[in-house]
Order: structure tokens, then sequence, then C-alpha cells
């Protein structure tokens, strides 16, 4: 069984399913053919047809906005957080750019993709950084 989630796009509850065919697709999980006698007709649920709604969409990216701002100012590292590098030796002290991957290393230490100002991106210890607040006010 999947697990169903807001559609990112009109909030309705969806689910991914595979086909027949093997190919992932949205499903909506109360539309089923078959219903009752679905033990001799095949039950495929039926394809999100996606009504895109706007203001779900602004309001999911709100909240999203917040939780983020929330953690910005609690000084988490978090995806899309602004930081700077302030130790380490391989990324230059005072680099600065934004969260684009929380990961560990082969030792199981925690890292941190960057990027940069300049585009680039760097990786390096997630203890070398720490959330750029004075970045995220200039921004
Ligand atoms: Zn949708």
């Amino acid at each position: 069984m999947s697990t169903q989630f807001p559609c990112r796009d009109c909030g309705k509850s969806v689910e991914w399913r595979i086909s027949k065919a093997g190919k992932k697709y949205l499903a909506e999980p109360w539309l089923w053919y078959g219903g009752a006698y679905s033990e001799h007709v095949k039950t495929i649920p039926a394809g999100h047809r996606c009504t895109p709604n706007p203001t779900w969409k602004a309001e999911a990216a709100a909240r999203a906005g917040a939780a983020l701002a929330a953690d910005i100012a609690a000084g988490n590292i978090v995806k899309q957080a602004p930081v700077i590098v302030y130790k380490g030796r391989k990324v230059p002290v005072g680099t600065t750019g934004i969260i684009t991957w929380i990961g560990e290393d082969n030792y199981g230490a925690a890292r941190v993709g960057i990027r940069t100002d300049s585009g680039d991106v760097v990786y390096t210890a997630q203890a070398n950084v720490k959330v750029n607040l004075i970045n995220e006010e200039a921004n």
C-alpha cells in the first residue's frame, strides 16, 4: 500500500500507484473501478485528474515558507537555509550559499552541499557551517 498525500497542485488526497504497464502514476484512492466486485473485476485506481487550485498552492507555499523561516530563525541546518562556512579547511572560511543537500559521509558524519553565491556546489561537514542570518536579512 502506498501512502496518501495532498496533491501539490490542488490539495486532493492522492497516492502513487503502479499501472499494469509498470508505470508510476498519481491515483485518487477513493475512485476504484470494480467496487464491491473487486475479486472478479480488475481494480485499477483512477488516475488523478488535477484541477490546479491556486489558493491551495499559495497556502501550501506559505506554510512551507513559514516552516523554513522558523527553521532558519532557530539556526537549523535545513535545505534552502542560507549558511556561512566558519571553519574547516577544504572550503574557504567565509564562503556563503544555500544548503542544497544534507547527508552523511562514509563514516556517518553529517555533511552538507552548499550552492555558493557564484553557483558552484561545494560539500563540507555540517559542523563547519552555521545559518547565515545576516545574509537572510539582506534578502
Ligand atoms: Zn492535483
